[in-house]
């Protein structure tokens, strides 16, 4: 998928994530439904992402009004998460900068920061997530076009979820 297309489906990097934690929340979050605002969870990580990288110069770097990399250098993209309990959807994440970057003719490596675990995880673009992040981008593609949101399925983690109360209420 080329970059006119990703803006014309407007796929940011929250997308991308919230396509590997629930594909209902992409779609609510897709038709601009949100109450992030209220969730513990977002501002936690907020007061995170502020902290972490205080002295950084080159940090929220949005680029193709697509992607937001928290911080950019020579070698590194940067992206500080609360916790690691969602690793599978930040790595994907991460795995779409650095495919938009490719698109720019850029090279980076990934490199997500857990603070709170103390861990750290590298992300490169190699051959295989790249192939699995184009069938994502497809099938995000659909599940944004869709009239109605995916039908419901209880996960593990619906009460930490900011659309809890509308979807169980
Ligand atoms: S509450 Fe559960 S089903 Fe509803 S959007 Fe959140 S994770 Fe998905």
């Amino acid at each position: 998928m080329d970059l006119e297309s990703l803006k014309e489906i407007r796929i940011t990097g929250l997308k991308v994530n919230y396509y590997y934690i629930c594909k209902r929340k992409l779609w609510l979050f897709s038709k601009n439904l949100s109450f992030e605002k209220n969730n513990d969870k977002i501002i936690l990580g907020q007061i995170l992402h502020e902290n972490y990288y205080k002295s950084e110069k080159e940090r929220d770097i949005l680029i193709q009004e697509l992607i937001s990399i928290d911080i950019v250098d020579d070698d590194y993209i940067r992206e500080v998460k609360s916790s690691d309990k969602m690793e599978k959807a930040d790595t994907m994440q991460v795995v779409y900068y650095l495919y938009v970057l490719k698109q720019l003719g850029i090279e980076k490596v990934g490199l997500i920061n857990y603070p709170k675990q103390k861990k750290k995880k590298e992300v490169h673009l190699t051959k295989q997530l790249e192939q699995e992040l184009l069938e994502a981008l497809k099938d995000i593609e659909k599940i944004v076009n869709q009239p109605k949101p995916p039908k419901l399925e209880k996960l593990p983690y619906c009460k930490k979820c900011s659309y809890f109360e509308f979807c169980f209420a």
